[in-house]
């Protein structure tokens, strides 16, 4: 399985960079778990290919690429982007953003082909398909409700958190995930913002790791995502001060294969 970060910011220099915006994860060119910077930063197969997002949660950062991915598409499509959520993200979504004033209600909007979207409603806690993917939904706790996924190709599995604090079942999910070869997880703040990770509910270092001693002993890399920006040095320097040896940083933009 190829999982990508894709970026979110420019640097000075105008190069893709380090700093964490906006959240969409690409698996295998694909599919599309959140789609904060699809629009923006994706290829140009990723762009035709991707036809499948998965939301964690619609908070702007994870969806703000969404309307643009499919205005960009909007006249070529030949069939509709599959936006899969939960019945309270659906409404959110067309009560919030599409809804004629922030954009265009692109669900009552055809292009010569039909439909350019389509909403898949799934249920926290569901099983299902998405493309060449078995999905399993799992609540995770943050300030809207929020999923993570556990996610396989029938050869490989990983996890991935998306937005939480503490939480039992994310991790009872990948206790019991089968062949589970990497787990992406949250940690927004530095352990200095303590009180304002558990108002917005995210994990600091120090929270990480007692969220990781829940997993049990598996052996598997362990990737960090979703570092707010503006503390990114910090919480990468206190995530090594864990030391905890198969846990790295996940990079943007690079591709890795699971
Ligand atoms: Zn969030």
């Amino acid at each position: 399985m190829k999982v990508q970060l894709l970026p979110s910011t420019i640097d000075e220099n105008g190069k893709a960079s380090a700093r964490q915006h906006l959240l969409t994860m690409v698996i295998d060119d694909r599919v599309a778990i959140d789609a904060g910077c699809l629009a923006m930063s994706c290829s140009d197969q990723q762009r035709a290919n991707i036809r499948d997002i998965l939301l964690t949660h619609t908070h702007l950062d994870h969806i703000a690429g969404l309307p643009m991915f499919i205005d960009d598409l909007f006249a070529t499509l030949k069939e509709p982007v599959r936006i899969h959520a939960t019945a309270q993200m659906i409404e959110t979504l067309e009560r919030d953003i599409f809804n004629w004033s922030i954009y265009p209600r692109f669900s009552e909007l055809t292009n010569e082909n039909g439909a350019v979207v389509e909403y898949r409603e799934f249920t926290s806690g569901e099983r299902f398909d998405v493309a060449h993917l078995s999905i399993q939904a799992v609540p995770v706790n943050h300030k809207v409700a929020a999923n993570g996924y556990i996610v396989s190709d029938g050869n490989a599995t990983i996890a991935v958190s998306g937005d939480t604090a503490e939480t039992h079942e994310f991790w009872d999910a990948c206790d019991g995930a089968e062949n589970l070869k990497a787990l992406f997880v949250e940690c927004a703040f530095p352990d200095e913002l303590e009180g304002l990770a558990s108002v917005s509910h995210h994990l600091t270092p120090k929270r990480l790791k007692a969220e990781l001693a829940k997993l049990g002993s598996r052996e598997i890399p362990i990737y960090v995502i979703n570092i707010k920006p503006m503390y990114r040095e910090q919480v990468v320097s206190q995530l090594a001060e864990l030391a905890i040896p198969n846990m790295a940083v996940f990079e943007l933009g690079r591709v890795y294969e699971v």
